[in-house]
């Protein structure tokens, strides 16, 4: 008799964990504490309920990473994008799915498995026998969430995130901006060039100001609370404390001088510190916010050198619990303090219904290979799956680590394509390609070997 694999969470992505296993032949017992215990967000005891949008975002698998990521799974027989596929409703570019149907659906198919059993519990710790993928997303309960603390360590588990917008390099105006860290910090000329600088005189600090304060802010889901804000103040909160706060805060002018204009101090300086081992991402360093993203989108391009910045993600304060993958997981996502026990989903430090799928459909893989005796190779980064493993098992920065959804930085650039806007076309095109032929490699990989 094979052994059982154990999968906590019924959401996105321990429904498609459970899949792939039971695909693979794993007998599956999928742990799912809802409807007995109820979250804020979820309103049904469905498996894949989509809390909140009914958007898979776009489903341009040539010029988009989310797009790529839905052509990823399906060519893995996904059971969430199948199944969202069933359940499409017209909209224009984007994957948008009549939500309760979709997740009757995931349900009854993952019910019908004769691999798969679902048991409505929820766990409270974390078993030192048997295999496990923990998949319990934004929302782990509390009793969870402090069971997983006691072996990771308090600090590498958070209850919020706190993110500030991510920005593309490549779409940086260095005649404009530049390298240093303050006060030249740093034992290797790397580290005194860690951060990029963007200068303001008083006129455009004040104009920012004025933007930030008029900008329309989302409000808070119920059940959040405000209570977190120690430390992670969202900008326009510290901007409506005084118009100056934010000059002696992230903005402050002090231990950095602009060698575009070095006889003048700038009046307050945005810093932008490097987010990914590959250098093609950047945050705005101190700006997590509450701004809708019409908004960011608007009042951070007045910013001098980011009138032209291309944003990987915008910022966003949510309830959030996510682990601090990069120290925590390895590249199997496996916890390396207790090697039977994967996480998958948002709680990795995904953002996102599909991110979250994929990371389950990976973790289900490869814990199914691994009952089989067998260990499954690297994903490729190259891949939409292998770029998102390799952020949160390695590749972003662990000190500064926040939720993350896919996007074409997190991929390894492409020799000899033109860079910025008017490459952006050949350029995404050139990742998808690459993706796919690499995707396709490492499934036919695998079924080679179970053949
Ligand atoms: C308020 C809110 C709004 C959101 N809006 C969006 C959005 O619009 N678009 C988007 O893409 N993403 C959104 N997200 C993020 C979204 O939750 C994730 O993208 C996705 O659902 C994560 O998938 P997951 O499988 O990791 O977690 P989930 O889908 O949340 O699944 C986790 C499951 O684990 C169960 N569980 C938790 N603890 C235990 C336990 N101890 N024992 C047993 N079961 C347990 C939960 O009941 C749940 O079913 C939102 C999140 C929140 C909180």
């Amino acid at each position: 008799m094979t052994e059982p694999l154990h999968i906590v969470g019924g959401g996105m992505a321990g429904s498609e964990a459970a899949w792939q296993a039971a695909q693979a032949g794993i007998p599956v017992v999928l742990h799912e504490m809802r409807p007995k215990v109820e979250t804020f967000a979820h309103r049904t005891g469905d498996l894949a309920e989509m809390v909140c949008s009914n958007s898979f975002r776009s489903d341009d698998d040539e010029q988009n990473a989310v797009g790529l990521l839905h052509w990823e799974m399906r060519a893995a027989n996904g059971l969430i994008m199948s199944t969202a596929d069933r359940h499409r409703l017209p909209a224009g570019g984007a994957l948008a799915v009549d939500r309760d149907p979709f997740a009757a659906d995931v349900t009854a198919q993952l019910k019908a498995h004769p691999l798969v059993s679902v048991s409505y519990e929820e766990v409270t710790e974390l078993p030192e026998t048997g295999r496990w993928i923990f998949a319990t997303g934004p929302l782990t309960s509390p009793a969870l969430a402090e069971a997983i603390s006691a072996v990771t360590g308090t600090g590498a588990l958070a209850f919020f995130d706190a993110i500030a917008p991510i920005v593309y390099a490549e779409s940086i105006d260095m005649s404009v901006a530049w390298r240093q860290s303050r006060y030249d910090k740093g034992e290797t000329e790397e580290e005194r060039t860690a951060y990029i600088n963007c200068p303001m005189t008083k006129p455009q600090y004040e104009a920012f100001i004025d933007a930030m304060l008029a900008a329309d802010k989302a409000e808070f889901h119920e059940g959040e609370t405000a209570g977190y804000f120690d430390g992670c103040l969202p900008i326009e909160v510290m901007t409506e404390r005084g118009r100056e706060t934010l000059r002696h805060g992230p903005m402050k002018p002090v231990g950095l001088t602009n060698p575009h204009d070095p006889e003048n101090k700038p009046y307050a300086v945005v810093q932008l510190r490097r987010d990914n081992k590959l250098g093609t991402l950047y945050n705005i360093v101190g700006f997590q916010t509450k701004m809708k993203y019409g908004a960011q989108t608007e009042v951070f391009r007045m910013i001098p050198g980011l009138q032209e910045a291309r944003f990987a993600r915008l910022g966003g304060i949510h309830r959030n619990t996510f682990l601090n993958s990069p120290t925590l997981l390895d590249g199997q996502m496996r916890l390396k303090a207790r090697p039977n026990i994967r996480f998958a989903g948002q709680v990795t430090g995904v953002e996102g219904y599909v991110e979250s799928a994929a990371m389950g459909l990976l973790a289900g893989r490869m814990a199914a290979a691994e009952i089989l005796g067998r260990e499954l190779p690297p994903v490729p980064q190259t891949t939409a799956m292998g770029a998102l493993v390799t952020h949160i098992s390695g590749g972003a920065e662990a000190k500064t680590f926040q939720p993350m959804n896919v996007n074409f930085g997190l991929f390894p650039p492409l020799e000899g394509v033109r860079g910025g806007r008017r490459g952006r076309k050949d350029r995404y095109k050139g990742y998808t390609d690459r993706a796919k032929e690499d995707w396709t490699g490492w499934l036919e990989g695998q079924a080679a070997e179970t053949a």
